[in-house]
């Protein structure tokens, strides 16, 4: 496949070749008319005139924009055929005049003819065909003019015009390979030779113009391997990187002419698919070639005597007359790719309605969040939590949004969200803030408790100044005693980030004597080894164990290995979304003493929280 930049290249020589045709043509005219050659020079001048009028025409007919491959590929050869005419053209005019003596026209021919193939081989090198014929076209005339003289002095002329035949074949070459390799460089990968992302960005860019034009469809597929990061981690950079070759031979061996592949850096490869002409074809083409290349890449890789295992996720868009641009095209690629991660890898997924929509709803979550603070929108509840003679001992403190637009958005909706966008720091400060003042004005009322529950997200955790600022709002509204009585509630999933800095902050956290509650546990990621390591105090059972409790055993098992292995690391066990009797006398047979849920309360308000445990004391 040529490069938009060779046909650019190329067209900005026409009007140049024109110029030098039709201005110095008139000279010719002129040294016809006072020789008395005129006829055949102005015939000559009429033919150069209606090949450079040709040419115009072609100038101004490409359109990267509007022209598919084929329509591309036939310009292409229309003005192969045009630098070749012109060209020749001087090759008539040098026989034309080569045989006339009279006011040494012959001198001026073998100029013109040496002239014209000096600027053949400027203006034409970066196409090596065309240079090569053209270069024939007009030296090999002169040669054999040189040699019919029939003289010893023609004949060395005429090996001299060859060797200057091959002098300007050898610059011309030169130049191409130059421009060859520079454009080559900027265009691909260095470690897998396909194209990069600065290409394939153009490429797109161009392809999104060129269907708003044709009215066809193609699709873009975003490639990402599956656990690619591990295999680099564990077996180093060397295999990865031969990993990733063998990856981009394997998926090359996919892709037809008229397709794009290229890497987008890391372990992203994208492709674009030729024309189709309907939007069905479109999506069949791109359901069984993306499944086509899960397979292949789930064969088995031998590198330096590891036998690798890979898959990998692949997200598709399709590309029409509608596609509004290649940024956003990019985007939703991206998304759809990110949805088949969330499903468990290995897959499939073309980006959809559906899935467009989620993202409306992010945004505009994203959007209300930002001033959701100042707004006085963000208010807490609390939920208690009962030991096994139903006493409320504590609580956990859960955030509750309410928008005049959205209405009210679940906590598990936008914390992610604030999580992205980093909005958590603020927003877990506050939620801090607003958690501790409730808990000294309950104990000033009178409403004692063993402890008090915050969920606490990993990017909060991770916030150079969290535990500084855990440390300011403890000193400004706590005594020691209710400190000591702290918990917070970190997810499993702060076990897959890096555990030494989790570890290191929940240690710094230690010493403000706080404690730490592993929530959710038993659903991801759990290991000994890291409750081990860890400053943890309690677990909390995640609900779907509880919920399945009498449906499933193995649920049910997993609670009394939890509760067992608990009582082994002396650590206070919490059972959350109880809410039925026989789950709680479950939990309580099997040794839990914590509970929380519907079956005792929803989360309160701080008002009913206050009523609700006036209630359970008495
Ligand atoms: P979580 O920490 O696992 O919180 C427990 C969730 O279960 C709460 O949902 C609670 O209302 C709900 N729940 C309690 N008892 C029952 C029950 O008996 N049945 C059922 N079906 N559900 C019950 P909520 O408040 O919607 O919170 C959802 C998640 O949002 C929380 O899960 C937590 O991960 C996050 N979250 C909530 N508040 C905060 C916060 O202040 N900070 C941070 N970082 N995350 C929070
Ligand atoms: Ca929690
Ligand atoms: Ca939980």
């Amino acid at each position: 496949m040529k490069t938009i930049e060779s046909y650019i290249f190329l067209r900005k020589q026409i009007p140049l070749m024109i110029g030098l045709s039709i201005i110095p043509g008139l000279g010719y005219i002129f040294l016809g008319w006072i020789n008395d050659v005129v006829l055949p020079a102005l015939f000559w001048y009429a033919l150069t005139i209606g090949v450079s009028a040709a040419g115009y025409r072609l100038y101004k007919a490409y359109h990267p924009d509007r022209m598919n491959t084929e329509e591309t590929k036939q310009w292409y050869s229309k003005i192969s055929i045009f630098f070749v005419a012109i060209f020749s053209l001087w090759t008539v005019i040098f026989v034309l005049y080569a045989t006339e003596e009279r006011g040494h026209l012959n001198y001026i021919a073998i100029f013109t003819q040496i002239g014209a193939s000096v600027v053949a081989s400027t203006l034409l090198a970066s196409d090596k065909r065309l240079f090569t014929v053209t270069l024939l076209f007009l030296l090999v005339p002169l040669a054999i003019y040189f040699s019919l003289i029939g003289e010893f002095y023609g004949y060395i002329l005429s090996l001299f015009t060859f060797v200057l035949l091959g002098v300007l074949y050898y610059a011309s070459y030169s130049s191409y390979r130059l421009l060859e390799t520079s454009s080559y460089q900027a265009a691909h990968d260095h470690l897998t030779g396909l194209y990069n992302r600065r290409y394939f960005i153009r490429f797109l860019e161009q392809k999104v113009k060129n269907l708003k034009h044709t009215k066809k469809f193609s699709y873009m597929m975003l490639i990402d391997l599956d656990h690619f990061k591990t295999i680099n981690d564990s077996l180093g950079h060397d295999v990865g990187d031969k990993l990733l070759q063998i990856v981009s031979s394997r998926l090359l061996r996919h892709i037809g002419e008229d397709q794009l592949l290229a890497r987008l850096g890391g372990d992203e490869f994208v492709i674009v698919s030729h024309e189709f002409k309907s939007r069905e074809e479109a999506l069949n083409n791109a359901t069984t070639h993306a499944n086509t290349l899960l397979n292949r890449l789930k064969e088995t890789f031998i590198i330096d005597q590891h036998h690798l295992y890979i898959s990998a996720s692949i997200g598709v868009e399709i590309i029409e007359k509608n596609t509004t641009s290649a940024n956003r095209l990019i985007k939703e690629a991206d998304i759809a790719m990110y949805e088949v991660k969330a499903q468990g890898r290995d897959g499939v997924v073309i980006f959809n309605d559906e899935l467009a929509k989620r993202i409306e709803t992010h945004l505009q979550i994203e959007r209300h969040l930002h001033r959701a603070l100042q707004n006085r929108e963000i208010s807490l509840v609390y939920q208690p939590q009962l030991n096994e003679n139903k006493k409320v001992i504590g609580c956990e403190v859960l955030v509750r949004w309410q928008n005049e637009t959205l209405g009210f958005v679940g906590p598990d909706k936008f914390i992610p969200i604030a999580e992205q966008t980093g909005l958590i720091v603020e927003l877990g400060n506050f939620i801090l803030e607003e958690a501790f003042k409730t808990f000294a004005s309950w104990r000033d009322k009178g409403i004692e408790l063993e402890q008090f529950s915050i969920n606490i997200s990993v990017r909060q955790l991770f916030h150079g100044s969290f535990v500084q600022e855990v440390e300011r709002l403890t000193a400004k509204y706590l005594t020691s005693e209710l400190t000591a009585k702290l918990i917070f509630e970190i997810t499993e999933t702060v076990l897959v980030e890096d555990i030494d800095r989790v570890v290191d902050v929940m240690k710094r956290l230690s010493h403000l004597n706080i404690n730490f509650s592993m929530d959710d546990f038993g659903t991801g990621y759990s290991s000994l080894s890291y409750l081990r390591e860890m400053p943890v105090s309690e677990l909390k059972i995640d609900q779907s164990f509880v919920a399945n409790l009498g449906t499933d055993s193995s649920d049910q098992a997993m609670i009394v290995t939890i509760l067992n292995m608990a009582k082994i690391f002396n650590l206070k066990v919490v059972a959350e979304g109880v809410e039925t009797a026989e789950q709680l006398s479950f939990l309580h047979e099997n040794n839990c003493h914590i509970f929380q849920g519907y079956y005792f309360s929803k989360p309160l308000i701080y008002d009913d929280f206050e009523s609700f445990y006036k209630s359970n004391i008495t």
